[in-house]
């Protein structure tokens, strides 16, 4: 049982996430959560059935996604909050996304063939199934040949910005992320800013859209929070958080619900989202 019981980062099997979004959702319930985005990267697909889960146990679904956009040497992660996901036009955009990030599979593939680490596509799409293809699936199917222990290892090894076998993407710069949420009725929110390490990139954001940073995050430091929570006063941005939760044995640290994000949080997210945009 959290305090906050707001969390605003889930992943479920719509993309790199080890939980169907049902089971995300009965989990949610049991760690006092409240309040959940549920924020796939480049896919809205598991909210029907998370939203259709959140009514039996009281629980509020915000719709999100995420889009990670490569910058040079760095990853730069937009959340998108209160999208109209439903949209014809939002949903043909994500399409295009997952496009890309198959032919992505497949080009990180050939890498790791040059690197002497043979692997098929298939054989990652055969681990997403539906869901959106990403280094995860191909780092699990890298465990499944036996070439690497963990997650962890063949992010280390291989797939990490800059590592050997990582393709970048080239077809959203994250000013482009900020404003296609913006044009789908959502507010942008900078995701982890801290593994980023590209602040220098907030004001442009700013000027783009973006409606907040991501604060409470598992792996930001206390300086970082309040470094962050002050940048957020500064440029009249709502400092949000979440665990970024991706199920069990994902390489990645977290429990659902955690680290704290007071509810004045939420409320204020949903409130800029009513709000017509300026622009
Ligand atoms: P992609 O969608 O291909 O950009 O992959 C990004 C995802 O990979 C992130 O959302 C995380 O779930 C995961 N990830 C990134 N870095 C690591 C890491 N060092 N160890 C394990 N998982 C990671
Ligand atoms: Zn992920
Ligand atoms: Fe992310
Ligand atoms: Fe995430």
């Amino acid at each position: 049982m959290t305090p906050g019981g707001v969390d605003l980062h889930s992943h479920t099997t719509a993309s790199d996430g080890l939980l169907a979004p049902r089971d995300l959702v009965k989990l949610a319930a049991r760690q006092g959560v409240r309040v959940l985005a549920v924020t796939d990267h480049d896919s809205t697909s598991g909210l029907p059935e998370a939203m259709a889960e959140a009514v039996e146990h009281g629980i509020e679904i915000v719709p999100g996604l995420e889009i990670n956009c490569d910058v040079p040497g760095a990853e730069i992660h937009v959340l998108g909050y209160y999208v109209d996901w439903q949209a014809d036009w939002f949903e043909a955009f994500l399409a295009e996304q997952r496009a890309e990030r198959r032919a992505r599979v497949h080009r990180m593939v050939e890498r790791l063939g040059e690197l002497g680490v043979p692997l098929t596509a298939e054989e990652v799409f055969a681990i997403c199934k539906e869901g959106s293809p990403g280094r995860p699936h191909v780092a699990q199917a890298m465990i499944k040949r036996g070439y690497v222990k963990s997650v962890r290892e063949a992010f280390d090894r291989y797939l990490r910005s800059g590592g050997p076998a990582n393709v970048p993407r080239r077809r959203l710069t994250p000013v482009e992320a900020v404003a296609v949420i913006r044009r789908a009725g959502g507010v942008p929110v900078f995701a982890h800013p801290g593994l980023a390490g590209r602040d220098g990139l907030i004001p442009e954001l700013v000027e783009a859209g973006l409606g907040g940073i991501e604060t409470f995050y598992p792996e930001h430091s206390a300086g970082q929070i309040e470094a962050y929570s002050a940048l957020c006063r500064r440029h009249d941005l709502v400092a949000t958080g979440g665990s970024d939760y991706h199920g069990p044995q994902t390489g990645r640290a977290g429990t659902l619900g955690s680290p704290y994000v007071p509810v004045e949080v939420w409320q204020e997210l949903r409130d800029r989202a009513q709000r017509p945009s300026a622009a």
